[in-house]
C-alpha cells in the first residue's frame, strides 16, 4: 500500500480538498498521513487519515520523521508562496529530508497529479 503525506498551508487548503476529491479513487487505496488541520479537512471528505500535529506545532517535522524512517513514499505539500509561515524552518527541513531520501515531493496540484499518475503506473508494473 502506498503511503502518502499530505500538507496544505491555510491559503491552499481549498486546493488540497479539491485535489483529494478529484483523486478519491486512487487516494482511498493509499495510507494517508496529514498534518492536523489539513487532515481534518480530508477526513470531512470521507477519507481515512492518520492525523498528526498541526504543522506549526510540529506536524511537518512528524512527516519528515516518517520519511526518514522509510514510512512515507511520497509527499504532497501545497505551500502558500504568498504568505509568511512561523514554521518555515520545519518546511525547509521537510523538503530537505525528501531530497535526502529521494522521496517525490509535489508542491502544487499539477505536479501532485503527475506523482499520483507515476505511482499508479509503478504499482501496475509491480502487480
Ligand atoms: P495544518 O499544517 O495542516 O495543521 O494547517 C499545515 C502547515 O502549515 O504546515
Amino acid at each position: 500500500m502506498l503511503r502518502i503525506g499530505l500538507i496544505a498551508h491555510d491559503g491552499k487548503k481549498p486546493e488540497m480538498v479539491s485535489f483529494v476529491v478529484a483523486n478519491k479513487r486512487f487516494l482511498s487505496s493509499a495510507k494517508i498521513y496529514a498534518t492536523g488541520t489539513t487532515g481534518k479537512h480530508i477526513v470531512n471528505e470521507g477519507f481515512d487519515v492518520e492525523c498528526l500535529l498541526s504543522g506549526p506545532k510540529g506536524g511537518d517535522a512528524q512527516i519528515a520523521a516518517l520519511i526518514a524512517t522509510g514510512d512515507i513514499d511520497a509527499v504532497i505539500f501545497f505551500r502558500d508562496p504568498l504568505d509568511k509561515h512561523p514554521h518555515e524552518p520545519d518546511v525547509q527541513m521537510l523538503m530537505r529530508i525528501c531530497d535526502v531520501h529521494n522521496i517525490p515531493l509535489a508542491t502544487n496540484p499539477k505536479s501532485a497529479f503527475l506523482i499520483l499518475k507515476g505511482m499508479h503506473c509503478e504499482n501496475e508494473g509491480e502487480g
